[in-house]
């Protein structure tokens, strides 16, 4: 589809989450320009090698992000708790798989936060300068523009912002449900995508 159509902007397609190394096989074969190997809930020694198989699969063109460390919240199904990317897996997983971005843990969390987000700025600092590759981050809806500002100026490359994307679009379908007696299943659903078209870039995060 992306082929057949012209855009103003440069889009890729993402393959966000990836949960095994053939998903993002499939994915690469399918035609996706980016795909994401999500290794981070096993041992790093299992990360770094399933991802070099991702990476070596990937012909040039194929950019391929990995994860370090725990997001918090919802991921993959799963409920997990904050856990900081380590420095040293951070350095190892670069410079022994060859990836493009780096996803590292830092205090962020899919889905809502409970107050004041917390991430760890000196950390990122640390973590961008020795990885010296774009930073990914995820769970950004929530996170306070001065925050995301801050964020970005220390390596963050791409910000995942899904959450208030799904949100706009679930208010927008409620008010026309509430509104349209219509009951034409695909008229709905199209109107809550015109509201998701407003806030900026919308991917799984
Ligand atoms: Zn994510």
């Amino acid at each position: 589809m992306l082929r057949k159509r012209t855009f103003r902007s440069p889009v890729a397609l993402h393959l966000d989450h990836g949960k095994t190394v053939d998903n993002c096989l499939r994915a690469i074969d399918a035609g996706f320009t980016s795909v994401m190997f999500d290794g981070s809930h096993g041992p790093i020694e299992d990360n770094i090698r399933d991802t070099r198989k991702v990476t070596a699969y990937a012909a040039a063109g194929v950019s391929v992000e990995a994860e370090v460390g725990t997001v918090g919240g919802m991921e993959d199904g799963l409920i997990g708790g904050i856990q900081y990317a380590d420095l040293n897996e951070c350095i190892r997983i670069v410079e022994e798989t060859g990836i493009d971005a780096l996803a590292a843990a830092l205090g962020s969390v899919h889905g809502k936060y409970a107050g004041e987000p917390k991430l760890g700025f000196d950390e990122m600092d640390a973590i961008s300068r020795a990885v010296g590759i774009p930073l990914v981050l995820h769970g950004a809806s929530g996170i306070p523009k001065h925050q995301l500002d801050r964020a970005i100026k220390l390596g963050h490359a791409k910000v995942n912002i899904n959450t208030e994307c799904v949100t706009a679009w679930s208010l927008q379908l409620r008010n026309t449900l509430t509104e349209d007696l219509e009951t034409r299943t695909e008229k709905n659903i199209n109107s809550g995508e015109r509201r998701d078209s407003g806030n900026g870039a919308c991917q799984n995060s």
